[in-house]
């Protein structure tokens, strides 16, 4: 077992205090190192969810009745409680979830300005809306429209940026003026449980509920709970699935954020200066490919490929790769061992079928580390427009490369797919860009940018297709939660 300082014990809390009771618990292993275990998160009972589900029925009577600006008082002081623990969280999710130190800090980071970003939109909600004598409201004399929190709502969030994931559902979900159940990841339950517990005790008891455990057990049963108005899952599409039936029993508002395969088309006349290969790597590696909207295809036009190779493989042959605690490493271990199998399998299949596969990288500290779910960031050649890797998520850092020879071929490509999150146009001409990036099946579509940073918190995030239902960023993330109520009055 690791010294003290490194272990961590992921529990419920619920109705204003932690779950002390003993659970079966569930071993959280280092993915750098995976025979170490770095702590442990409980699995809760079917008493625990029921608990939790009750206890937020009853704190929501209470809070939904407070001003936004009230909420936002207690969600600013679980921000700053969050934010005096920082570094310990972010040393938490090195060990968990593998990514390295300026991608946890960031999870961090991001997760505290939601909360900061949402209680500073309290300003903006609340109050009613008077129509009355405006066109269309018929011989009413008197109408008014308010938004109400549609009640109690459940957060069940993914383990790849566990504590920004989860506080982009919950944040919005309490200056709405829900009560919250959150089921953490089983795979890095540690720091977002950790963080959840200090906002929540800066919340009246009930408000926020954490119930820790696996998503068939746990998650299920608080989906289907009867006193559960409202559902934000961000996980994968077959989880979407499963979320939207066990929803329907009891007609619930659900928001899916869900799986993507984004799509990079760059133009013939694509800069493949320094700038742009940088941004591209990035967009394909970042988290080691486990992030949702991660560049997943890139289609180059046929003209510029050759070029485009030789640059892109340079770039990545200079990656650094290693447990997550070094200093200078860019890509950490895949998170989870179904994940790093997942990703051998591709790549053995890609070489059977004999396309070319180039695996860069260096180790950091020059040594190959004796065990962990490393994989090489790889770049994928001569594939079959309908090849797995192509029209699948991989969900790691392989990147398929493919050519096209004119714009109607990349745009069918781009959207011949069940997925539709983001993508992005490659071309130094913008209004080109801009009428391909129109005809673009998706929620976001970047021009000469494809990343985290380029996300736009004014406008909404979401996707299309079957990468999910409903918007995230500010008043659309509101919107999940809320529903409007007419009040008309006929004299
Ligand atoms: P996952 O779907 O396996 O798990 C997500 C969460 O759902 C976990 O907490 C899990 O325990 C829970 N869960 C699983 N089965 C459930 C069920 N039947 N009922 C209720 N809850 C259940 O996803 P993952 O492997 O943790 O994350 C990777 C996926 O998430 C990828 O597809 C990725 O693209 C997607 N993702 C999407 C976004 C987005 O914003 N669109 C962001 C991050 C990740």
């Amino acid at each position: 077992m690791p010294s003290q300082e490194h272990w961590a014990t992921a529990r419920g809390y619920v109705d204003g205090g932690p779950v002390t009771d003993p659970r079966t618990m569930i071993a959280v292993l280092d993915p750098a190192a995976p025979s170490v275990r770095v702590g442990e998160g409980a699995e809760s009972t079917p008493d625990d969810v029921d608990r939790s589900a009750a206890a937020a029925a009853r704190a929501f009577l209470g809070w939904a009745t407070l001003t936004p600006a009230e909420r936002a008082r207690g969600m600013t002081a679980g921000a700053d409680a969050i934010a005096a623990e920082a570094d310990r969280l972010a040393d938490l999710l090195v060990r968990e979830v593998g990514k390295p130190v300026h991608e946890a800090r960031g999870d961090i980071n991001g997760g505290i300005h939601l909360l900061r970003t949402f209680a500073d939109l309290a300003g903006d909600l609340g109050g009613m809306r008077d129509l009355t004598g405006h066109p269309g409201t018929g011989q009413a004399d008197g109408v008014w429209l308010q938004h109400v929190p549609v009640g109690p709502a459940v957060v069940i969030s993914p383990w790849n940026t566990p504590v920004y994931l989860c506080l982009n559902a919950v944040a919005p979900a309490l200056v709405a003026g829900c009560a919250v159940v959150v089921k953490p990841p089983e795979e890095a339950p540690l720091a977002l449980t950790r963080a959840l517990h200090l906002l929540a005790a800066a919340l009246p008891a009930g408000v926020l509920n954490v119930v820790p455990g696996r998503g068939a057990t746990v998650g299920e049963r608080l989906v289907a709970h009867p006193e559960i108005r409202a559902v934000s899952l961000t996980g994968g599409i077959a989880t979407g699935r499963s979320v939207l039936k066990a929803a329907a029993g009891t007609v619930k508002k659900t928001h899916l954020e869900l799986g993507g395969n984004d799509p990079a088309i760059l133009l013939e006349d694509v800069d493949l200066g320094v700038d742009t290969l940088r941004e591209l790597v990035a967009g394909c590696f970042a988290v080691s490919g486990q992030v949702c909207f991660n560049i997943k295809r890139i289609y180059v036009h046929h003209s510029r490929l050759r070029e485009f190779l030789d640059r892109f493989t340079s770039l990545v042959d200079q990656l650094v790769l290693g447990p997550g605690h070094l200093p200078g490493v860019h890509l950490g271990p895949l998170t989870t061992e179904a994940g790093f199998r997942n990703a051998q399998r591709l790549l053995d299949r890609a070489r059977e079928a004999g396309h070319h596969v180039h695996q860069g990288g260096r180790w950091a500290g020059g040594v190959e580390p004796a065990e962990g779910r490393f994989i090489r960031p790889g770049v994928v050649t001569g594939m079959d427009p309908g090849d797995e890797l192509v029209v699948e998520e991989q969900f790691a850092p392989l990147i398929p490369v493919l050519p096209f020879t004119d714009e109607s071929e990349a745009i069918a490509e781009a959207n011949r797919t069940e997925y539709g999150l983001c993508s992005s146009v490659w071309s130094a001409d913008p209004g080109r860009a801009l009428a391909l990036a129109r005809r673009i099946q998706a929620g976001n579509t970047f021009i000469n940018a494809h990343r985290v940073g380029a996300s736009v918190p004014l406008v909404p995030f979401g996707g299309v297709k079957q990468s999910g239902l409903g918007r995230n960023h500010l008043h659309y993330a509101v919107a999940a939660y809320s529903e409007e109520h007419a009040v008309i009055r006929y004299s």
